[in-house]
């Protein structure tokens, strides 16, 4: 079958809807709920806060640390694809980045639905097998001296990177600090911005 022998994307959807509602899958309820969560909610600026709560707060990494759904939950990040969430730390001598090599699993009460970039067969096929030069394409040179970790989600387990705070940033507030994390930073791919 060829690729223009299928409906477009938009009637596909709409006819999975229909199905699983008439069915009794699901109610227009629920899945309203799922779409605004998916808008409005999951947000990676809910794992931004969550990095620069740890960056201010040892006591909340130490938290974050051992059981990173808790400290999520703690400021109100909990929900579908965030019940088993692991934070890893980057530290001076180890970067970690995040891929999902069987589709394209994120942590979506904190990092939000996967981007398109996240989903390509080609990042996760290649990030896995070559981790450097892949950030080096996406324009993170990680030094030869800082080991590369590329940590796999499973079916349940999805991470955060807590990214290196940057230097400059003393007495940053927790929104001032929150600003610099962007999703890639939660992922791997690059690091926490600069100060301005
Ligand atoms: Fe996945």
């Amino acid at each position: 079958m060829n690729k223009a022998d299928f409906a477009p994307i938009e009637a596909r959807a709409a006819a999975v809807k229909s199905a699983l509602i008439d069915k009794g899958v699901l109610t227009t309820d629920v899945i309203d709920h799922i779409v605004h969560l998916a808008a409005e909610e999951w947000r990676h600026e809910n794992g931004s806060r969550v990095a620069a709560r740890a960056w201010s707060d040892p006591a909340f990494k130490t938290r974050l640390l051992d059981d990173a759904t808790a400290a999520c939950a703690e400021l109100g990040y909990e929900g579908p694809q965030g019940e088993y969430i692991v934070a890893l730390e980057d530290t001076a001598d180890r970067h970690n980045v995040i891929v999902c090599t069987q589709c394209s699993c994120t942590a979506w009460p904190i990092i939000g639905l996967p981007t398109d970039w996240y989903k390509s067969p080609e990042y996760r096929a290649r990030v896995v097998r070559e981790p450097r030069p892949v950030l080096r394409e996406l324009g993170l040179e990680v030094p030869d001296d800082v080991a590369v970790r590329v940590w796999e989600t499973s079916a349940e387990t999805r991470y955060m990177v807590i990214p290196l705070r940057p230097a400059g940033t003393e007495g940053w507030s927790e929104a001032q600090l929150a600003s610099l994390v962007t999703r890639e930073a939660l992922i791997g791919t690059a690091m926490a911005l600069p100060p301005l």
